[in-house]
């Protein structure tokens, strides 16, 4: 498989590979925050980046330095920014970051791209930079590029939701440090994960407003909204390959 990520890619096959107006180019966008005692503070810069590398080997596309630095964790989805070994970064820095990025690529020459979003709260910020970004092409240029922003768990169907989830599906938002980040790291990253180091709980009861300053009491003590216990590689896998051949499709369908 030849190498996708042009942080590994000398400039001279950079070149060459982007002269094709062709070539769709993945941004993985991550975060430094705590998953739990079981995973690492990279799990959302390390999947993001892993699922832009495969979909960029299944489309001939090429992998952007991943944006590590993403925006606050926050109690209804992270745990939140008061837990040591979750680092906030400002919203200005996250579009900042997306938006420098579409103006260089475009720069480059690539006229399709793909943010591929793994840390929920970072959404609407990349969204920003990259609207930003089409104001500051439009004024130099008629010929913008396309963006597509996702979010890699967007992209898991119902039917697999339902296997993977037997007992009935807890929302996306509780899912940090659960099964979903959990098990695609057993399928992918096995050595970076400690499965007796899980803190079996219930969910996380979250409500449905935010309190600032935040209540660390209201986080479950393990920094995970829901337990990882149920975790497997075989559900990592099954996890991957439907997100990564309906992520797949969205690009093909898009710049078809
Ligand atoms: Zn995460």
């Amino acid at each position: 498989m030849a190498e996708v990520n042009i942080m590994r890619i000398d400039a001279f096959s950079y070149r060459e590979k982007i002269s094709n107006a062709e070539t769709v180019m993945l941004v993985p966008v991550g975060a430094v925050e705590q998953h739990g005692p079981h995973m690492p503070l990279g799990v959302d810069t390390i999947l993001s980046t892993k699922m832009a590398e495969l979909v960029a080997e299944k489309i001939d596309g090429l992998v952007a330095p991943t944006i590590a630095f993403g925006y606050k964790s926050q109690p209804r989805s992270g745990g939140g920014t008061h837990i040591v070994g979750t680092f906030g970064f400002s919203a200005a820095h996250v579009i900042e970051s997306a938006r420098t990025l579409v103006n260089e690529l475009f720069r480059h020459g690539l006229k399709k791209m793909v943010f591929v979003n793994g840390h929920y709260e970072n959404y609407q910020f990349v969204y920003e930079g990259v609207e930003l970004a089409l104001r500051d092409i439009r004024a130099i240029s008629d010929k913008l590029p396309k963006v597509l922003i996702l979010s890699y768990w967007d992209f898991v169907t119902p039917e697999a939701l339902e296997r993977l989830y037997p007992d009935g599906f807890p929302g996306w938002d509780i899912e940090h440090g659960g099964v979903l980040e959990t098990s695609l790291m057993l399928e992918h990253f096995p050595d970076l994960v400690h499965m007796d180091r899980v803190m079996d709980h219930p969910p996380a009861q979250l409500t449905n407003y935010d309190v600032l300053p935040e209540i660390p009491e209201r986080t479950p003590h393990s920094g995970c909204l829901s337990s990882a216990k149920p975790s497997s590689a075989e559900k990592g896998r099954i996890l991957t390959e439907v997100a990564v051949s309906e992520m797949v499709k969205a690009i093909q369908t898009e710049f078809a």
